[in-house]
C-alpha cells in the first residue's frame, strides 16, 4: 500500500471513529456507532499491517500476533458474563499501558529509531519515550488492581499510608529528578538506568493510587484509568510517529476525561478528591453495630404481597443496581413492566448514573431486555417524582439508594447524590440478604417504616412476583 493510499485510509478511520463517538452518545443511534467504529478500525488495521512502514518479513510476525490476539480477544468476548464486563475492560485497560512500555523501551534501543533522530528531535523523542513509559507504566499496574478490586480479589477498602500524600510528591520529583538524568545520558545504557527507575515508580505509583481509592469511587477510577489508556496509546503514537494512533489515543483520552468529569459530578466529588482516595470502606460485608447489633428493624414481605402491592399501585419506579445484573433478571422484570402496563400502571425506570459496576451497566441490560428508551429516566429526570410514587421497586440495588448520604453527614458517602426512593408511598427492595453493597456502607432505608424487604435472587423472587401478579 503507498504511502498516500495509508494517509487517506488514516483519515476515513478517524473520521468514523469521531461519527462512532457521536453515535454512542444516545441510545436510538448507539448501534450505528457501533457500526462506524468497528468499520473504522478496520481499516485502520488493515492500513497499518499492509502500509509502507511494514516489511514483508515483519508482516508474518504480526499475522501471527494477530491470530494469537483477535482468537483470545474472540474467546474472552465470547465467554465473558455481563458482570464480569468491567474487570475484563479494566484488564484490557492494562494491556494498552503495557503496550506503551513495550513500544517505548523498544524505541530506545532501537538503533535505526534512534539514528532517525538528530539534535532538538532527539531529545523531544526522548521526552515521549519517557513520559510515553510513564503513562503507560500508571495506566498498567493502576488497571491491574482496579481489575483486582472490581473482581473482589482485592478488598474494595482504600488503602491509606501514612503520609501517603508526600509518598506521591516524593515520586514525582525523583521522576522529574530521573528525567533529567535520562535526557543528559551519553549512551543508551547509560539512559537505562534512569528509564527503569522510573518505570519503577511509576508501577508503584499507579498501585497506590488505586488502592488508596475507596469503593464507592471506583467508577471514577474506570473512567479515569480509560483516559488514561487513551492518552498512553497516543504518546506510542508519538513515539512510533503514527498520526492515526495519536488521533484515536487523544479521542479515548479526552472522551475518558469528560465521563470521568461526568461520574465525579454524579457522586457530588471532585477529582482532585477522588485520586487524593478514602471515600467509602470495604465492601460486602453485613453491618451491625459496634455491640454486634443490627441497626433496627426490617419488615420482610413475600412475592405475593409485593404482587399485592404493585396491583394497586397507579404509579411504579423501578431501580435497578448491581444485583439485578447478577441475577439476570432484567427480561423478568420488562415481563412485569409489560405486565403492569397493560393494567394501566404507569412504570418508568429511575437509573443512577454509577448503578452497576460500569458507567452505563443498567442501560445496556434493559436495551438487551428491549425497555423502550422512553420509559427509562435518569436520576435527575425522576428523582422529584417520587413523592407521587406508590411503589419505589429496588431491585438488587443498595449504595445508588442509601439517605444516609443526605441525612448523615458523617456517612463515608454524605454528599452523593441518590434516588430518593423512601419518599414513595412504599419502597421494596429486592436482595438477598442484609449485607451491604459495594461501597461497604450500611443503609438506613432498610429500617425505615414505609421500606419492606423481599429477601432473595433477583431473578427467582421476580419471577414468583410475575406469577403472583398473572394469578
Ligand atoms: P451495590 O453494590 O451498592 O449493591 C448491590 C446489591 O445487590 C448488594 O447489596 C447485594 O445484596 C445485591 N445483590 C447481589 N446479587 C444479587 C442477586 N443475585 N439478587 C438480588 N440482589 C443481589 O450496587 P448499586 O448498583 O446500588 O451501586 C453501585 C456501587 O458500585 C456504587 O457504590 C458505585 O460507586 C460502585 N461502582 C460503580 C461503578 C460504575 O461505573 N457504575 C464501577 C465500580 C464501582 P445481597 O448480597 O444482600 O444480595
Amino acid at each position: 500500500m503507498s504511502e498516500s493510499l495509508a494517509t487517506v485510509s488514516y483519515i476515513g478511520a478517524t473520521i468514523l471513529f469521531i461519527l462512532s463517538l457521536g453515535g454512542l452518545s444516545h441510545p436510538d443511534t448507539s448501534r450505528r456507532g457501533n457500526l462506524y467504529g468497528m468499520i473504522g478500525m478496520t481499516i485502520a488495521v488493515l492500513a497499518t499491517v499492509f502500509g509502507p512502514r511494514v516489511t514483508p518479513a515483519g508482516l508474518t510476525w504480526i499475522i501471527a500476533a494477530m491470530v494469537v490476539g483477535g482468537s483470545v480477544g474472540l474467546y474472552a468476548a465470547r465467554t465473558v458474563k455481563m458482570t464480569q464486563m468491567p474487570e475484563l475492560v479494566a484488564l484490557m485497560h492494562s494491556l494498552v499501558g503495557l503496550a506503551a512500555c513495550l513500544v517505548g523501551f523498544a524505541n530506545y534501543f532501537d538503533p535505526a529509531a534512534a539514528s532517525e533522530f538528530q539534535g532538538a528531535a532527539k531529545s523531544i523523542h526522548e521526552v515521549e519515550i519517557y513520559v510515553g513509559i510513564l503513562i503507560g507504566a500508571v495506566t498498567f499496574s493502576g488497571s491491574i488492581i482496579a481489575f483486582g478490586k472490581l473482581s473482589g480479589k482485592i478488598g474494595g477498602k482504600p488503602l491509606l499510608l501514612p503520609g501517603r500524600h508526600l509518598l506521591n510528591l516524593a515520586g514525582l520529583l525523583v521522576v522529574i529528578w530521573f528525567g533529567g538524568a535520562f535526557m543528559h545520558a551519553e549512551s543508551v545504557s547509560a539512559g537505562m538506568v534512569p528509564l527503569i527507575v522510573m518505570t519503577a515508580i511509576a508501577l508503584l505509583f499507579g498501585i497506590h493510587m488505586v488502592m488508596a481509592i475507596g469503593g464507592a469511587d471506583m467508577p471514577v477510577v474506570v473512567s479515569m484509568l480509560n483516559s488514561y489508556s487513551g492518552w498512553a496509546a497516543a504518546a506510542t503514537g508519538f513515539m512510533l510517529s503514527n498520526d492515526l494512533l495519536i488521533v484515536t489515543g487523544a479521542l479515548v483520552g479526552s472522551s475518558g476525561a469528560i465521563l470521568s468529569y461526568i461520574m465525579c459530578r454524579a457522586m457530588n466529588r471532585n477529582f482532585i478528591s477522588v485520586i487524593a482516595g478514602g471515600f467509602g470502606t470495604g465492601g460486602g460485608t453485613v453491618v451491625a453495630k459496634a455491640d454486634g447489633e443490627p441497626v433496627g428493624e426490617v419488615v420482610a414481605v413475600s412475592a405475593t404481597e409485593t404482587a399485592e402491592l404493585l396491583r394497586e399501585a397507579k404509579n411504579v419506579i423501578i431501580v435497578p443496581g448491581y444485583g439485578m445484573a447478577v441475577a439476570q433478571a432484567q427480561h423478568t422484570v420488562y415481563e412485569i413492566t409489560q405486565h403492569l402496563r397493560a393494567m394501566g400502571v404507569n412504570v418508568r425506570f429511575g437509573i443512577h448514573p454509577v448503578a452497576g459496576r460500569m458507567p452505563g451497566h443498567m442501560n445496556v441490560l434493559l436495551a438487551e431486555a428491549k425497555v423502550p428508551y422512553d420509559i427509562v429516566m435518569e436520576m435527575d429526570e425522576i428523582n422529584a417524582d417520587f413523592p407521587d410514587t406508590d411503589v419505589a421497586m429496588v431491585i438488587g440495588a443498595n449504595d445508588i439508594v442509601n439517605p444516609a448520604a443526605q441525612e448523615d453527614p458523617t456517612s463515608p458517602i454524605a454528599g452523593m447524590p441518590v434516588l430518593e426512593v423512601w419518599k414513595a408511598k412504599t419502597s421494596i427492595v429486592m436482595k438477598r440478604s442484609m449485607a451491604s453493597g459495594y461501597a461497604g456502607v450500611d443503609n438506613p432505608l432498610f429500617y425505615k417504616e414505609n421500606n419492606r424487604m423481599l429477601f432473595g435472587d433477583a431473578k427467582k423472587m421476580l419471577e414468583e412476583v410475575f406469577v403472583a401478579l398473572k394469578s
